[in-house]
């Protein structure tokens, strides 16, 4: 490409609100015939809110969601935001203190596991429980696929090795992010799914999206590996993603696009080009950007 079809390409982006990190991520760009999408916050609105909840053990609503708020107050995940808002509702005050969380740790991919009062407090996937040693009773594992049906993330809470409730958590997709997958379908680019959450959510998520290749409980490195087998085979790939746990994927790819809010995490890692994507989806094809814009997010 001329400096000048760069140049031009650039400022068009940035008028779409997409910063393009030089000329090496257009001139990939059109080369692409892959593109691989995280969910949460790509895909999803990446703003969850919490539908329901299930207690197993003889607590109030109330006395609950501060044991899990306390934990997940110090997570930036956006299940753990959607999980502190709604503990809010059962306080009256305009800032709420949590009690004191002790010993706190964020596993990526997991959940969150700290101290409050006397009581170890782990709130997370199934998968984070068995790596603690927490029995997952079958009642609990059969809510779980219930939820993960209806396209739900079903947060499992425990306390001191015994799990004393469920927390349904509902991101729905993004307006056209259907659309989007269509238009790229047409275009002939195979389109896949990487997530960290389960299988079932994924799946639900990909079936409304119109995604079917899909990998679910994917960690971070995962993503990335999933990303380097298809450069293998032959593709150029571009990745879009919004977290830091999209990161190694992003770096990979032959073109990364880091999409929403909190993604400078990503920018900072480019060794190679990134495309900064303000608005939802853009998609680069030679030197025409073509915007798609899913209702912001
Ligand atoms: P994604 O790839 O979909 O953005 P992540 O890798 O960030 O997802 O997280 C994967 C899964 O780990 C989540 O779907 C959730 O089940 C669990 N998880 C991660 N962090 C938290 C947290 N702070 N609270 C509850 N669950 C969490
Ligand atoms: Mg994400």
């Amino acid at each position: 490409a001329t400096p000048t079809a760069v140049m031009v390409a650039t400022g068009v982006g940035a008028s779409q609100g997409v910063l393009i990190k030089g000329g090496q991520a257009l001139e990939s760009a059109q080369k692409v015939d892959c593109i691989v999408f995280d969910k949460t916050g790509t895909l999803t609105i990446g703003k969850p809110i919490v539908v329901n909840t299930r207690l197993f053990k003889n607590m109030v609503l109330r006395e609950f969601y501060d044991y899990v708020a306390a934990a997940e107050v110090n997570s930036e995940h956006p299940l753990a935001k959607a999980v502190v808002e709604h503990a809010k509702n059962f306080h009256s005050e305009e800032t709420h203190i949590w009690p004191e969380a002790r010993d706190f740790i964020s596993v990526t991919g997991h959940g969150v596991k700290a101290k409050i009062s006397d009581s170890s407090v782990i709130v997370g996937n199934k998968s984070f429980m068995l790596s603690l040693d927490i029995d997952v009773p079958v009642e609990a594992s059969e809510i779980l696929m219930e939820e993960e049906e209806k396209a739900h993330t079903g947060i499992i809470v425990a306390m001191d090795q015994e799990i004393v409730g469920i927390i349904s958590v509902s991101d729905p997709i993004k307006p056209n992010a259907h659309e989007v997958i269509s238009y790229l379908k047409s275009m002939k680019v195979e389109c896949i799914m990487v997530t960290g959450d389960n299988w079932g959510t994924a799946n639900a998520i990909g079936k409304e999206v119109g995604i079917e290749n899909i990998i679910a409980e994917a960690k971070p490195e995962q993503k990335a590996e999933k990303v380097k087998e298809l450069q293998l085979s032959g593709k150029t790939v571009a990745m879009v993603g919004d977290g830091i746990n999209d990161s190694p994927a992003l770096v990979a790819a032959n073109v990364g696009m880091a999409i929403g809010a909190g993604t400078d995490v990503a920018i900072d890692l480019s060794r190679k080009a990134f495309f900064r994507i303000r608005m939802n989806y853009v998609w680069a094809l030679g030197y025409n950007i073509i915007g798609i814009p899913i209702a912001a997010g």
